[in-house]
Formats: structure tokens, sequence, C-alpha cells
């Protein structure tokens, strides 16, 4: 079993073909004209190998880079409009046994309060998630065999999608949470999960062994090939993503195109998703320890990259990041963020716990939902609290096929507008809500089809009038 493991990890995370990318990207990052080739295949929105984006991440010229942003921004025009879907992370549990060195959920933190939630606990979370006007979570959790069982994972999302409140339920789940067996990923997407999400942390077989000395996640192999135990129990929607500062970041880059050109050709179908986050001051971990840290420049630089090799995979951007970066990245490919959010468990809650903070990282963007909702409109986009897609079973290569033939205009934008005004009437502040109408008006001009655009204006009129009653 474990041999099977290896040898398909080592298929498609293949250490030398990634030295041998990063030299041959060395070798061109001047060459202007193959570098003009490879972004006018760029243009062409339908990827780039590997090999060719980690030219483009290597070169150094402005111009050049300039363009890369230009079209980055197109890109994400032209798949996912102006829209931005919201979520936010839910802590289920911090207890551990791995042995991860920059995690602080680390067996041997003997500093930070453990703390699991019960079923009563994961209601109230909820509740407070719901009544800030979130629709989508994510799951998150330490891997801990006694504490965090599947069963315990299974009960927490029956609990959550159960939980109505005034207007709110949430209507997608997303799990984070360790590599486990094809048996239990079919027990996932049997409770309706949406996205399966995994982090590889570093594709660097090397370093990843010494970053994970010990528990079940220093199994590197059984780690790299999750995703594709998790296509096999069926769930067709997974992210992946590294966690950057843990190794060298073209070395990253590089492996995580590699692991999207395997999962699209072994299942037909890339990651749904794309995670970049970068490692952060923690609990016991201090982040200026691991010295492959990368500046803002140059996280913007491979958001933008990612975005021209895999366009139609969403990309998602976290708290941890400031207000400042996720205002830069958003036009440069990123099509999910996360808002109001709280990373110890049980802080929607209660913020200032008596125990002490359990919290896995430091934030830097510390706004509320609101804040986050009301900034994204002033800079012409729209949050989307959408999750029809998921609802009516456009998963994988459904979802896909949906983003490539251009409908998805007709389809998202038209729900976009629909559950912003939702969450206007009843979540936002009367600030926020004045300058949401104003964007809703205007934007059902950029709903493409007269049907379509009928039927968004009917609906927002039923939204606001219902509300008034
Ligand atoms: N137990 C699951 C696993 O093994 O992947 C979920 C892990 S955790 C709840 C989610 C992610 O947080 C990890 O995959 C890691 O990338 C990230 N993380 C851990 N320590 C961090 C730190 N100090 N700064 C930023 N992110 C961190």
């Amino acid at each position: 079993m474990y041999d099977a493991h290896s040898k398909l990890a080592e298929d498609f995370i293949n250490h030398e073909e990634i030295e041998e990318t990063l030299a041959f990207a060395d070798e061109n990052k001047n060459n202007l004209t193959l570098i003009e080739t490879i972004l006018e295949k760029a243009a062409k929105m339908k990827g780039l190998t590997h090999r060719e984006a980690s030219v483009l991440l290597a070169c150094e010229d402005e111009a050049t880079n300039e363009k890369i942003y230009k079209l980055a921004n197109e890109i994400k025009l032209a798949f996912y409009g102006n829209r931005i879907v919201m979520f936010a992370p839910l802590y289920l549990s911090n207890y551990c046994i791995n042995g991860c060195t920059y995690c602080p959920y680390h067996l041997k933190n003997k500093t930070i309060p453990r703390k699991k939630l019960s079923m009563e606990e994961i209601r109230a979370e909820v509740i407070a998630l719901q009544d800030m006007g979130h629709k989508r979570l994510a799951l998150e959790a330490g891997e801990d065999p006694v504490h965090n069982t599947m069963d315990y994972y299974l009960e927490a999302i029956r609990t959550i999608y159960d939980v109505k409140h005034k207007n709110g339920a949430i209507r997608r789940v997303n799990m984070n949470i360790a590599a486990t067996t094809v048996d239990n990923y079919r027990l996932l997407k049997e409770a309706e999960i949406g996205t399966y999400i995994l982090f590889q942390e570093t594709y660097h077989k090397a370093s990843y062994q010494e970053l994970h000395p010990t528990g079940p996640k220093s199994d590197y192999d059984y780690h790299t090939t999750a995703m594709d135990r998790a296509m096999a129990g069926g769930i067709d929607d997974v992210g992946i993503g590294v966690l950057f500062g843990l190794d060298k970041y073209r070395y990253e880059f590089a492996g995580l195109l590699m692991h999207a050109e395997h999962l699209e050709a072994a299942f037909g179908v890339g990651p749904h998703t794309i995670s970049v986050p970068r490692l952060k001051d923690a609990d016991d971990i201090d982040a200026s320890t691991f010295t492959n840290g990368i500046d803002d420049e140059t996280f913007a630089k491979l958001v933008a990259c990612i975005r021209l090799a895999v366009p139609y995979t969403g990309m998602i951007i976290s708290t941890r990041e400031s207000q400042d970066v996720r205002g830069r990245v958003l036009h440069l490919g990123i099509s999910q963020i996360s808002g109001g959010s709280k990373t110890s468990v049980g802080g929607y809650v209660d913020s200032e716990p008596e125990l002490g903070d359990s919290s896995q990282f430091e934030l830097s963007d510390t706004r509320t939902l609101d804040e986050v909702v009301r900034w994204l409109m002033e800079m012409d986009f729209i949050p989307s609290f959408c999750t029809a897609c998921y609802r009516e079973g456009r998963t994988g290569d459904r979802f896909m096929s949906l983003l490539k033939s251009g409908q998805i205009q007709n389809c998202c934008h038209p729900n976009a507008l629909m559950t912003l005004q939702e969450y206007l009437m009843d979540y936002a502040s009367p600030e926020t809500k004045i300058i949401g109408e104003k964007i809703i008006d205007r934007e059902i001009s950029n709903v493409p089809s007269e049907k379509a655009r009928e039927i968004v204006i009917r609906n927002l009129d039923l939204i606001r009038n219902n509300n008034k009653r």
C-alpha cells in the first residue's frame, strides 16, 4: 500500500523535473522572445505548463511583469467577472498528534490551550457566523485520531447544515482536515461537503520530512497522494495549496502546477481551488526563523503567474494577509476571500477565552465581514454569497465546463447579485447597504442575456419587498 503511494507521488511530483524546470527558467528568464511566445499562449486563456509558467515567474523584466499583471486581471475578469466569493474558517479542534515544526498545534506545544467544540458549541459558532451573513464555511482541525474522529467530523457537518437561524443557513461546508483513506473521503462526500482542501505545505520531499518529523503527517507520499484518494472517494472538488515560506517559492510553484496537471490528466478535472497561505507568527512559532519567506512583491507575482497557468481554478486568500496585500492580489486573480475570520477554536462566540488564546496563527486582516464587504464594493467588486453550483450538483468537471463555456456570466452574476441583496437586507450596516444597492442596480446591465436580466430584476424586487413587510 505504502509503495503504491510512493510510486504515485514520485510520478507526478518529480524532483528531477522540478530542478530541470528551475534551471530552464533561469536560463530563459531574460529570453524576451520566448517570454513573448509564452505570454501569447497565456492570452488564449487555456493555461500554461509548469515549465512555461516558471519562466514567467523567474523573469525580472519590469515591462514584462506589468504585462503579466495586466493579463492576470483580464483572465480573472473573463472567467470570474468582478465577483469575489466570501467564506469563513470554522476551527473545530486544535488537538493534534503531529510534530509540524511551523504549526502551533504540534504535539509538544504545552502552552496552547487545547479545545474541541461540542455539537452545542458548534451550533453556537454557526449562529454567530450566520449572524454576520456567512453561507460558506471551511472547517479546520488538527489531526488526532482519538479526539478528532471521522464520526465527529460527520456529526459536525450534519449539525452545521441543520442549524436554521433567522434567515440564515450554511449552504456549503468545505473541509480542511488531514489526509485520510478513500473510505473516509467517500463518507465526507456522502455528508455533502463542498471542497476537500489540503495544503501540501511543501512539495520538496527532503524539506517536508524535516518539517514534519513525527506523527501521521510525516508520511510525505501518503500526504501527497491524498487528492487522488479524495477523487477516488467521489470528491471532485479538491483544493490544493502550499504554505509559502517553508521552502523556495519557485520550487513550490512548479510542484503546485505539476500537481494540478496530474489531477487534470488522471481525473479529467484540475483542482477546484488553489490557496496561497504564507507562514505567520503563532503561539510558539516565530516565522522569522524560517528563511524562505517571500516579500509582498514576489507574492503578487506568484499569484499572477498561477492565474495565467490555471485560468479556471478558483484562488483563495485568507486573513493571514493584510488589507493592502489582499487589495492588490484581488486584481491579479484571487476569486475567494475570507472575512471576519477567527482562527481560534470557539473564537466566534468567545474571542477572549479565560483559558487563553488558541489561535492557529496571527491575523493580518481583522476587519469585520461588513467592513470587508463594503471595502470590496468600494473597489467595484461584487461580494458573492452564492452556493448554487454546489447545491445544483455542478461540481468537478460540470463546474469547469460551465466556466469554460463562458455561460458563467449569465449564471453566477445574477446569483451573486441576488445573494448580495439578501446579505444587504439581513446583515449589512446602513452604509454598506447604500453602496451595495447602488452597485447592484448598476451591475444588472452586466448580465448578458435579456431573459436572465428579467429574472434578476424580478427576484431582486421580491427580496427587497419581502424584507419590507
Ligand atoms: N490537519 C490538517 C492538515 O494536516 O493539513 C489541517 C491543517 S491546519 C488546520 C490548516 C493549515 O494551516 C495547514 O495546512 C498549514 O498550511 C497552515 N498553517 C499551519 N501553521 C501555520 C502558520 N504558523 N502560519 C500560517 N499558516 C499555518
